[in-house]
């Protein structure tokens, strides 16, 4: 094995950045799923998923400019635009190529991506793949982002990138000022929904609904892994936007298409979104509910080592609660005193979160009971050093 492989782990190791899989039990009460309605484990989606493998059997076989198009993957776009109000979307394999292909066919040399500085890895690499200048503004600063704008005009295209709801913050992207900077300085805007599709806003359709703003973002990217319960990325926008990226996008074009039954589940659990509202609900008073719990432990003022009431607007609807713990050797050993006890919450170290930052983050889900989360409180409590508890 070559040297370099050796000690790069090795220092992982003794940062405390080591990563590793993890096993757990039937009997774990995990969270830090994103599966937040619980709609992987819905009977009607996995009827769903039966139903298509009996029909068109597992793999789609080609791309879907070859023969891996179903009319399963229509439906699904159909069924997406719909969701978002939209003409009409495009489905990749996963989110995280859903932002590649978007980000890399939309702009070139000539252009630039400004990003929020806490947007998820995906965004990032889709930056890495193209020529346009990548800038970076301060997390939720919209004045950091308008100075960038200001000294933007000479590229052809500016893209404003930002997660809808961050996913290890458990904030939202201040879409207002943002639908508004894009105007003046006629920029393109993109929001990645991956944690707000099916959480955020009345009905789950996500920030612009959140905010009253439908319509109003050009690309609206999205993932199906996280609360719709299944797998695959999408890209919702107009015909053009989506016509442009069955074209353009090497993600979508240069891999094998969704399964059928993947687009079968998924397709069912966006019908679920709509008929089942109390699920949304469900997920709203748990985290209300932990929310509360967590307060209780840790009352305010958090000593900015906590920002579990750091969120904004709508902090009741966000279904990810961080406790920030800073080191990380401290935050992975809570971690696994938490799994001792059959709790499963990871710790989130760097580079995924700033240096200092390490953090456990918890993710509430629709289906928790109210004993499991009485229970992951009772245990915060006796396992969070006191140095990261209110004094
Ligand atoms: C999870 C996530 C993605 C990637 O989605 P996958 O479908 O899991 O590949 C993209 N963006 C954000 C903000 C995410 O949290």
């Amino acid at each position: 094995m070559p040297d370099f492989i050796k000690k790069e782990l090795a220092r992982l190791k003794k940062d405390g950045l080591y990563r590793q899989l993890k096993q757990i039990g039937p009997a774990t009460l995990v969270f830090c799923s994103n599966d937040y309605l619980g709609l992987s484990q819905h009977p009607r989606v996995k009827a769903a998923a039966i139903a298509a493998i009996a029909k068109y059997g597992f793999g789609a076989g080609a791309s879907r400019l070859v023969s891996g198009n179903s009319p399963l993957q229509e439906e699904l776009e159909r069924k997406i635009a719909n969701f978002k109000g939209r003409a009409a979307a495009i489905v990749f394999p996963t989110g995280y190529m859903a932002n590649l292909g978007a980000i890399s066919s939309l702009v070139d040399e000539n252009d630039t991506v400004i990003i929020d500085r806490l947007d998820h890895a995906s965004i990032i690499d889709a930056c890495k793949l193209t020529k346009a200048k990548l800038q970076v503004y301060r997390h939720n600063d919209p004045a950091a982002l308008e100075a960038i704008l200001k000294r933007s005009a000479k590229f052809k295209k500016r893209l404003i990138v930002t997660d809808s709801v961050f996913s290890m913050d458990g904030d939202l992207a201040p879409l207002p000022e943002i639908v508004a900077l894009a105007r003046k300085y006629d920029a393109l805007t993109m929001i990645d929904e991956a944690h707000a599709t099916g959480t955020i806003g009345q009905t789950g359709r996500g920030l612009e609904e959140h905010f009253g703003l439908k319509g109003q973002v050009d690309i609206v990217m999205g993932t199906l892994s996280k609360a719709v319960g299944s797998v695959g990325g999408f890209v919702a926008g107009s015909a053009e936007l989506i016509n442009y990226l069955r074209n353009k996008a090497r993600s979508f074009i240069y891999t094998t298409a969704l399964p059928p039954a993947a687009c079968a589940t998924s397709l069912e659990a966006l019908k679920i979104i709509e008929q089942e509202p109390e699920l949304l609900r469900n997920l709203r008073m748990n985290s209300r509910f932990l929310r509360e719990k967590v307060a209780a432990v840790f009352r305010p003022p958090y000593n900015g080592d906590l920002k579990v009431a750091a969120t904004t607007s709508g902090s009741d609807e966000i279904p990810i609660i961080p406790i920030i713990i800073g080191d990380s050797t401290k935050t992975m050993e809570i971690s696994r005193k938490l799994l001792e006890r059959s709790i499963f919450v990871s710790a989130i170290r760097p580079p995924t979160v700033p240096q200092d930052q390490s953090r456990l983050r918890i993710t509430i889900s629709a289906v928790h009971k109210k004993e499991d989360i009485v229970c992951l409180a009772s245990s915060l409590r006796e396992l969070i050093p006191a140095s990261a508890k209110r004094t």
